[in-house]
């Protein structure tokens, strides 16, 4: 499939990987928008959170208790730190291809933009 996630996580397309198992992979978001940006995706392709099913809860309960563990991991649990997903273009997804932002490293605005 011409996904670029896809490609990431079979090692087609290079990352800076921080964590991998057999569920979700996590890398270095490429145009980082905080001190500490990592995106955490699942290893099995789903578009857009539109496309969960029921079968995928534990998924979805993995990569947030990954999100939850690299933030401690990285230093920046106590401080604070967000989880974004953008669902479709008006939210600005751009990767078609779910994936949990994980933002910290910096005071954080509030609302977003
Ligand atoms: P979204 O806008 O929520 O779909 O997020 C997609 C994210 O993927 C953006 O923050 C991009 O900077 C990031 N991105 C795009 N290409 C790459 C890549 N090759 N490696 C790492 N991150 C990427
Ligand atoms: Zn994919």
């Amino acid at each position: 499939m011409n996904c670029l996630f896809c490609q990431i996580a079979q090692g087609a397309i290079p990352a800076y990987i921080i964590y991998q198992d057999d569920v979700v992979i996590a890398f270095n978001d490429i145009k980082p928008h905080a001190p500490q940006h990592l995106l955490i995706v699942p290893k099995k392709h789903i578009s857009t959170l539109n496309d969960l099913e029921t079968e995928d809860t534990l998924l979805v309960g993995h990569m947030v208790q990954t999100a939850s563990r690299l933030a401690k991991e990285n230093n920046i649990a106590e401080d604070g730190y967000r989880l974004v997903i953008n669902c479709n273009a008006g939210a600005g997804q751009t990767v078609f291809h779910l994936h949990l932002h994980l933002l910290g490293g910096r005071q954080l605005a509030w609302p977003p933009g």
